[in-house]
């Protein structure tokens, strides 16, 4: 038996035959043009050709897996229409006088090392995008068939690594899970994998070996382990663990429509995290009550230059509309630390986690807030919105957020522009000195919500970034509860609810801590809101509240 590990990208696990899949390594012949008009205008024929595939894959996966999936395609011909990509090879083909596919593979080089280099890991995911629309465009300029996975019966994919495109061609029915050599967690690979429920892992060193070809293979997708050949003893414990799996999932979905109410009676809002308007569907899918946190920052990553207002307003309506009338909350802009682009030209710090981020730079560059804060009001009108600013560690900075709302407020009045008067304002409480002043937020805001991502690596002095300190990082440690049920108690007195969504939120063997601890509502990623209802539903928190909290205060 070879045991091979990567990282899980989606759970689940699946037995059945390898099939070794290695994307073909395209060689582009480059030669010299007499004609650059022609040779731009065979490349713009090949380019609608392109989008024209997309559109025709775009409808037919939505058929097959919905929209969510199909949304891809959607990204890949918008991307085959940037400006700057078009240009690119244009400049290309007539400064060198060289053809198309050469142009377009010079294009692609340079805009996967841009994306690349970039920090954020969603944006370097972006890469394998630019490498997926290029070679679809060198395919039609050669005139070769793109390789497909295909399967007769059922395997288990082995590749070096699968664009988007391949892994939603990847056909259902015939594919068990797939294991890759490369891929990032963040890549639309992944994002696609987890939307189409297939066990996946990737950053398996080793398991695109052809050898491995028509073997028995075990992909864990739960730990990232892949078992080639396994013993006798392994595939009996992997096959009752598999059963154990699907039982569980099954029962999960008895829960959709149930209400979520502890054992004893309290009400629990149920809400869910997204990063963008995508999301929605899962979210609608897995019932949630309605969005507890949308990281806005999240638009301007995947955008190259800041979206304007009526980019941003019409992704906040839709959010909105789509949530028919449920509780949106909306985080401003929290970039810098982790999260950064180059567009931002933000200066280098070297406590970046302590330095210009989230509300800061908001502070700093007002228009940027200012614009953000226009969409949101404006949007305000298409259902029941909440903005949660983020970092806060004084009162200083809600006198100074109220006074650009306000000003916000009035200039789109002045405008005659509609917008509702019902949108709460409330913060995170993500840093140490934001949970002991909690007591004065709370009288101030109409929500709080805890960022225990964040005041984990506050309270504790770990960086939440840095792999080697993980056991330092730990968000059940006594001194980040103790944080949270001084702020449960704060927002209490003053008569407003808190709830929590970091991710200790997601965490079903911490729901009863939490609940014990007092807090009205949780926020996690869509597809682990059931699991939490599970989980809610059985907690009798009189039952167990004394013996938690005092070992919790104690
Ligand atoms: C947090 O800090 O817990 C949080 C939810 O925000 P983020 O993870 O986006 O920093
Ligand atoms: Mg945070």
């Amino acid at each position: 038996m070879i045991t091979l590990r990567g990282r899980t990208v989606c759970g689940g696990i699946a037995i059945g035959t390898a099939m070794v899949y290695r994307r073909e390594d395209n060689i582009i012949k480059r030669y010299h043009i007499d004609s650059i008009e022609a040779e731009i205008e065979r490349f713009e024929k090949a380019r609608c050709q392109a989008v024209a595939e997309l559109e025709k894959l775009y409808t037919e996966t939505v058929d097959e897996v919905g929209e969510m999936s199909a949304e891809i395609f959607g990204i890949h011909q918008q991307m085959l229409s940037d400006p700057d990509y078009i240009e690119s090879v244009k400049n290309i083909i007539a400064n060198e006088m060289i053809n198309a596919e050469t142009a377009v593979g010079h294009t692609c080089d340079s805009f996967m090392q841009m994306f690349e280099s970039l920090s954020n890991a969603y944006m370097r995911g972006r890469a394998a995008d630019i490498k997926d629309i290029s070679e679809r465009i060198i395919n039609i300029l050669e005139g070769r068939d793109p390789r497909a996975v295909n399967a007769n019966a059922p395997v288990i994919v082995l590749a070096d690594d699968l664009s988007p495109s391949e892994t939603v061609q990847l056909g259902r029915e015939t594919t068990l899970a797939f294991a890759t050599e490369g891929g990032t967690s963040n890549s639309h690979t992944a994002i696609l994998a987890r939307m189409m429920n297939i066990p996946a892992v990737i950053g398996a060193e080793g398991v695109c070996s052809y050898g491995f070809d028509g073997r028995d293979v075990i992909v864990d997708g739960t730990d990232g382990t892949i078992y080639i050949d396994p013993d006798e003893e392994t595939l009996a414990r992997l096959q009752k663990r598999r059963d154990e799996y699907f039982r569980k999932r099954e029962s999960l979905s008895c829960l959709i429509g149930k209400e979520t109410v502890t054992a004893d009676g309290k009400k629990i809002a149920l809400h869910a995290n997204i990063g963008n308007v995508f999301d929605i569907n899962s979210v609608i899918a897995n019932d949630a009550e309605g969005i507890g946190l949308f990281r806005s920052e999240f638009l301007y990553l995947e955008s190259c230059d800041f979206p304007d207002e009526e980019t941003q307003f019409n992704v906040y309506r839709e959010v909105l509309e789509k949530m028919e009338g449920k509780k949106v909350i909306i985080r401003t802009l929290d970039i810098g630390a982790d999260k950064n682009v180059s567009y931002f030209h933000m200066d280098d710090e070297k406590n970046p986690a302590m330095g210009i981020r989230a509300i800061r730079v908001c502070f700093e560059h007002r228009d940027w807030f200012k614009t953000q804060l226009r969409a949101l009001y404006r949007a305000s009108v298409y259902g029941d919105l909440s903005i949660m600013f983020p970092m806060i560690t004084s009162e200083w900075e809600i006198d100074e957020i109220f006074k650009i709302t306000d000003d916000v407020k009035n200039e789109l009045r002045s405008e005659g522009v509609k917008f509702s008067e019902n949108v709460s304002l409330g913060c995170m409480i993500e840093t140490p000195a934001a949970a002991i002043i909690s007591d004065d937020l709370a009288k101030r805001l109409q929500f709080l919500s805890i960022g225990t991502n964040d005041l984990t690596q506050y309270a504790l002095a770990a960086d939440r970034t840095n792999p080697h300190i993980g056991r330092y990082c730990d968000y059940s440690h006594k001194a980040v509860l103790r944080l949270i049920y001084t702020i449960v108690q704060n927002a209490h007195k003053n008569g407003i609810n808190v709830s929590v969504c970091g991710e200790i939120a997601a965490d079903p063997d911490r729901t009863q801590t939490l609940l014990a601890l007092g807090v009205d509502g949780l926020s996690a990623s869509p597809g682990m809101l059931l699991p939490l209802r599970g989980e809610i539903r059985k907690t009798d928190i009189s039952a167990v509240r004394d013996k938690i909290l005092s070992e919790i205060l104690n």
